[in-house]
C-alpha cells in the first residue's frame, strides 16, 4: 500500500483535506454559536430594564411577590427559554422563575453584571454571565438594577436561553444555513480532492513513463538502441515543461547514451583483443612450426644430407628463430608502450647526430641491397626534446621499412627540416609505395598491405604501430604520403629544446 508516488500524494492530499474539513466545521461551530449569542443578547439588551420599569419588584428590601409572579408568568408565556432571577445587591439569588430544584448556584458573579451596566464603556457582546442552573456554564443575559430610595435594592437577572450548539450534529440539525454551507464546503473539498488526483496523475505520468523506459532499458541488457525508447516516452508524455522531471529524463538519456557508447567501446576493445590474440598465435605458430619442421628433418635425415643441405636447413631454421625472436620482442615493446606505467626519459639531444648514427648502422644493409641511403640537413640544428631511445626506434623502423620496400637502385633519404618551434623529420624512399586504400590502416597492429608482397620472414605488421604509439607519447602525429610505384614519405615533428 502507498508504494507509488501517486498513491502517497493522493493520501497526503486526502489527509490535508480532512484536516481542512475538520477545521472548517469547528470554526463554523464556534462562529455560529458566538454570532447567535451576540444577536440574541443585542436584541434583548434592554429586556430586564423594561421589566423593572413595568412593575415594582422590590420595596425596602422585600420582594413584591405579586409583581414578581406576574412578570414570571408573562415571560413564561412569551418565551419559555428565558429564566428570570431576582438578586440581592451582592448577587445572591432571592427568587427565580425556573422550576424548584434545578438552580444549583446560590449567587451569581457580579463582575459581568457590572460590565453590562457600565455606562462609560458599552459591553462587547456576547457578554457571558453565570448560569445559575449549572456550576460551570456561562450564558448570555440581560440585567437591570432595581432601585428604591436612591439605592440599589437588587437586580433583575434575565438569562437568555437560546439554542445551544455544543455538537456538530446539533448545529447541523438546528440551522438550515449551516447545513447548506457545510454541504457546499464538503462538496468543494471533494471537488478539490478529485481535481488534485487528476493533477497528480498528470504530474506523475511522466515519472511513470520514465521509470517504465528505465525498466525496459535495464531488462533489454542495454542492447536496445535508445532512440525508440525515447520516442515511446515522448509520445506518452505531456509537452515538456523543462522542470525537474524533464531534467531527470535528460540526465537519464545522457547517462544511457554514455552506457551504450561505453558498451560499444568495450565490445570493440574485446573484438580487437580477440583479433590480436588470433594474429599473435598465428604469427607465433608459423615460424615455430617451420623451425620445428627443419630441425626434425635435420634429426631424421642425420647423415643422409650433404653439408650444403644441412647448412641451408640450419640457415632457414635460424631465420625463423630470428623472426620469432623479433616478434616476441616487438610484442613485448608494444605491451610496455601500452601499459599505464610507461615513462618517457625526456632529455635534450641532437637529432642530426642521432640520424647520422642510425643511417650509419643501416648503411651496410642498404649497400647489400644496392640502395642509396643518406641523411641530409641544411645547417647546424638546435637540440630537440624527447626520449632519445624511443625516437631511435621510430627512425630505425621507418628506415628499415624504406630499405625493405625499395628495389635495387633505389634511394632512401632522411631529411631534417628545422622550424622555429619544431624540427620536422622526413623519411623518404623511392620504393613500391602503398595503395591509397591501404594507407588508413598501415598503422594498425598486424596490418600488412599485401601479405604476399611483403617479405613474410621480415615484417610482422607491428613496426609502424610501435612508431605511432611512441610518437603519440611525444604528442606528435605521424603523417604518410605515398604514391604507388613512386615512393613513400613518413613525416613527424619533435619540439625544439628551450632553456627553462
Ligand atoms: P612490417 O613489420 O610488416 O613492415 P609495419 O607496421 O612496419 O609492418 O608496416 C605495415 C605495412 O605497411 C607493411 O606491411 C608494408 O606493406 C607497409 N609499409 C610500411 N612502410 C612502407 C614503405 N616505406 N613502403 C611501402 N610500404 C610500406
Amino acid at each position: 500500500m502507498f508504494k507509488t508516488l501517486y498513491s502517497r500524494l493522493a493520501a497526503t492530499l486526502f489527509g490535508l483535506l480532512c484536516l481542512v474539513g475538520i477545521a472548517y466545521v469547528l470554526l463554523t461551530l464556534f462562529t455560529t454559536r458566538t454570532y447567535l449569542q451576540e444577536v440574541t443578547q443585542k436584541l434583548n439588551l434592554t429586556l430586564a430594564k423594561h421589566l423593572t420599569s413595568e412593575k415594582i419588584l422590590m420595596q425596602e428590601g422585600q420582594i413584591n411577590q405579586e409583581a414578581t409572579k406576574d412578570i414570571f408568568h408573562m415571560l413564561m408565556v412569551i418565551n419559555p427559554n428565558i429564566e428570570i432571577y431576582l438578586l440581592d445587591p451582592e448577587g445572591k439569588i432571592l427568587t427565580y422563575s425556573a422550576p424548584p430544584g434545578v438552580v444549583k448556584r446560590e449567587a451569581v458573579s457580579l463582575s459581568p453584571v457590572s460590565a453590562f451596566l457600565d455606562k462609560s464603556t458599552p459591553p462587547s457582546l456576547p457578554l457571558l454571565g453565570d448560569d445559575p442552573k449549572d456550576l460551570d456554564r456561562k450564558k448570555i443575559f440581560s440585567v437591570a438594577p432595581i432601585l428604591g430610595n436612591n439605592k440599589t435594592e437588587g437586580y433583575l437577572y434575565v438569562v437568555l436561553g437560546g439554542e445551544e450548539y455544543d455538537t456538530v450534529v446539533k448545529l447541523l440539525q438546528g440551522s438550515y444555513i449551516v447545513r447548506l454551507s457545510t454541504v457546499t464546503g464538503m462538496g468543494i473539498l471533494l471537488l478539490t480532492f478529485f481535481a488534485g488526483l487528476l493533477f497528480f496523475n498528470l504530474l506523475t505520468r511522466r515519472l511513470r513513463n520514465l521509470s517504465a523506459t528505465l525498466d525496459q532499458f535495464t531488462q533489454s541488457d542495454f542492447s536496445i538502441p535508445l532512440d525508440p525508447l525515447k520516442k515511446n516516452t515522448d509520445t506518452a508524455a505531456p509537452p515538456s515543461a523543462g522542470d525537474e522531471i524533464d531534467r531527470l529524463s535528460t540526465t537519464f538519456y545522457k547517462m544511457a547514451d554514455r552506457i551504450l557508447k561505453q558498451i560499444e567501446a568495450l565490445k570493440e576493445t574485446d573484438r580487437v583483443r580477440r583479433e590480436w590474440i588470433a594474429n599473435i598465435s598465428h604469427d607465433l605458430r608459423t615460424p615455430l612450426a617451420a623451425l620445428q619442421g627443419y630441425l626434425e628433418t635435420l634429426l631424421l635425415k642425420e647423415g643422409k644430407l650433404s653439408p650444403e643441405e644441412q647448412k641451408q636447413y640450419l640457415k632457414i631454421a635460424l631465420q625463423h628463430s630470428d623472426r620469432l625472436g623479433k616478434l616476441v620482442l616487438q610484442l613485448f615493446e608494444l605491451a610496455k608502450l601500452d601499459s599505464e606505467q610507461v615513462q618517457l626519459n625526456w632529455e635534450r639531444f641532437s637529432i642530426g647526430e642521432l640520424t647520422q648514427d642510425i643511417v650509419q648502422k643501416f648503411q651496410l644493409k642498404a649497400q647489400n641491397k644496392g640502395i642509396q641511403l643518406e641523411a641530409s640537413c641544411q645547417e647546424v640544428l638546435p637540440f630537440v626534446w624527447g626520449d632519445i631511445g624511443m625516437i631511435e626506434r621510430v627512425l630505425e623502423n621507418l628506415i628499415e621499412n624504406g630499405i625493405r620496400h625499395t628495389p635495387k637502385g633505389g634511394r632512401v633519404a632522411v631529411k631534417l627540416l628545422p622550424n622555429v618551434e619544431k624540427i620536422g623529420i622526413e623519411v623518404t624512399d623511392t620504393g613500391c609505395g602503398i595503395p591509397s586504400e591501404a594507407v588508413p590502416f598501415i598503422f594498425d597492429r598486424f596490418y600488412r598491405v599485401d601479405k604476399n608482397r611483403s617479405n613474410r620472414s621480415d615484417g610482422v605488421g607491428l613496426g609502424l604501430a610501435i612508431a605511432k604509439r611512441i610518437l603519440e607519447l611525444h604528442e606528435s602525429p605521424i603523417a604518410v604520403h605515398s604514391t604507388l610505384n613512386v615512393g613513400t614519405t613518413f613525416t613527424f615533428h619533435l619540439p625544439v629544446f628551450k632553456n627553462p
